[in-house]
């Protein structure tokens, strides 16, 4: 039986709910839903061209538009005469949410979301590591972010429920699951007893001892508690791989971001992170030319790379997001914006560079991809190997060289 075909756009939680959508909206071979992203202006505009090219392509088919785009501006997509409906966050996991309806517009207030969807949303990564949605939502306002605006406030699913779709998904054969949600260190405090992200790993771990690897997605390194720095730092099931959402490396510029961390603190974390744990790498979400950003204060962005050892580096050109603070603050030109965030991404490359070379000749222990040729190791280092592995098996490696950013291996012993 066939289904809707579902263009995703944006993270990774949008690609798990994807996977729901699919299974929800099975048999319904007349519809393309579009599962869009508001992080940037750009993610909308993007949006937009996907549902026109969805209609050039299938002018048959039905298009609903879901997501955080649709959610934050419904009626400006309503208003496309390509667009047959318009879902919000919430209505996307409702089945009934995919059959026509008269009524073009069902969003309603996100805000008002006590609890996260029942069922789970899980996604797959190339086969051989799962995306598990555990949290959703946000309770912070950053003043460049839309996010809280599509997704409502921070919400958590019961620690119970996630265990058991952890064990489903080990059962199923994946050897990695990535912990996944918008503000995720923000779990635990609506359910009852307020268990930690910390107290959760420790379930997931007790709960499901097959489980070979645990990854996190993106974290705020100020929300990081003694519980689950232990686990970082001491469980080796636990992945020795952190992406922190740092935004910038300025102190006048993390306060016009109402981030809740100050530049010294991020470092001071990362320290004690290297010396609990030596071969944790550090991954880290910064933003380049954010609203009254000087050359002074881009100095200490710049300078962060180095001093939290950045070598997953994810920069982003600050771009205004109608109906937030930042928007409404004195903007930078877009040429000092860009050239800031290609300097940004030199500094990463070159970071990112240093730490690969490091890792020749060091055996790691890598989990094979689908194509049997690629895979990653813990510290989410990218490995080929000269030939081919089981897929999603997970092999001793000996690296033997790099090229093109990708580290060379052969297996060990061999
Ligand atoms: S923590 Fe800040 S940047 Fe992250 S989703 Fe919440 S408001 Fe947005």
């Amino acid at each position: 039986m066939s289904g809707p075909d579902i263009i995703t756009m944006g993270c990774r939680l949008n690609i798990a709910e994807s996977e729901a959508i699919r299974d929800m909206a099975e048999g319904q071979d007349d519809l393309i839903v579009v599962n869009s992203c508001a992080v940037t202006a750009e993610a909308v505009r993007q949006t937009r061209q996907a549902i026109r090219r969805a209609k050039r392509e299938r002018p048959d088919a039905r298009i609903l538009v879901t997501g955080c785009a649709a959610q934050t501006e419904p009626q400006s997509f309503a208003a496309m005469a390509e667009v047959d409906g318009v879902i919000g966050n919430r209505e996307k996991m409702e089945a009934t949410s995919f059959a026509p309806a008269p009524q073009k517009v069902r969003v309603s207030d996100i805000m008002a979301v006590r609890d996260t969807a029942p069922h789970m949303a899980s996604a797959f990564a190339d086969h051989a590591r799962a995306f598990l949605e555990v949290q959703n939502g946000c309770d912070h306002r950053c003043t460049f972010c839309i996010i809280p605006y599509g997704r409502g406030n921070s919400r958590s699913v019961p620690a119970g429920a996630v265990v058991d779709k952890a064990k489903q998904l080990v059962d199923a054969g994946y050897k990695e699951i990535v912990l996944t949600g918008v503000d995720v260190t923000s779990y635990g405090p609506d359910l009852p007893g307020s268990p930690s992200l910390g107290l959760l790993i420790e379930r997931i771990m007790k709960g499901v001892p097959d489980l070979p690897r645990l990854r996190l997605s993106s974290i705020d390194s100020v929300e990081i508690d003694d519980r689950l720095f232990d686990l970082i730092a001491h469980e080796p099931r636990m992945m020795p791989h952190l992406h922190l959402s740092l935004q910038a490396g300025d102190d006048m510029i993390l306060k016009r971001m109402k981030r809740r961390h100050a530049r010294a603190d991020a470092i001071r974390i990362v320290e004690r992170l290297k010396a609990a744990r030596p071969g944790i790498s550090i991954g880290a979400d910064i933003i380049a030319g954010f609203p009254t950003e000087d050359e002074a204060m881009f100095a200490n962005s710049l300078a962060l790379v180095e001093d939290c050892n950045i070598v997953h580096g994810h920069i982003f050109p600050y771009s205004p997001r109608e109906g937030t603070p930042a928007a409404r603050m004195p903007q930078l030109d877009r040429a000092t914006v860009k050239v800031r965030a290609a300097r940004l991404r030199a500094a990463c490359t070159a970071r990112r560079e240093t730490w690969l070379r490091g890792l020749i000749g060091t055996c790691q222990s890598v989990l094979v991809e689908r194509s049997g040729l690629t895979g990653h190791a813990e510290n989410f280092a990218p490995v080929r190997f000269s030939s081919p592995r089981p897929p999603s098996s997970i092999v001793a490696a000996t690296i033997t060289g790099l090229e093109k950013g990708v580290l060379i291996a052969q297996e060990a012993g061999q």
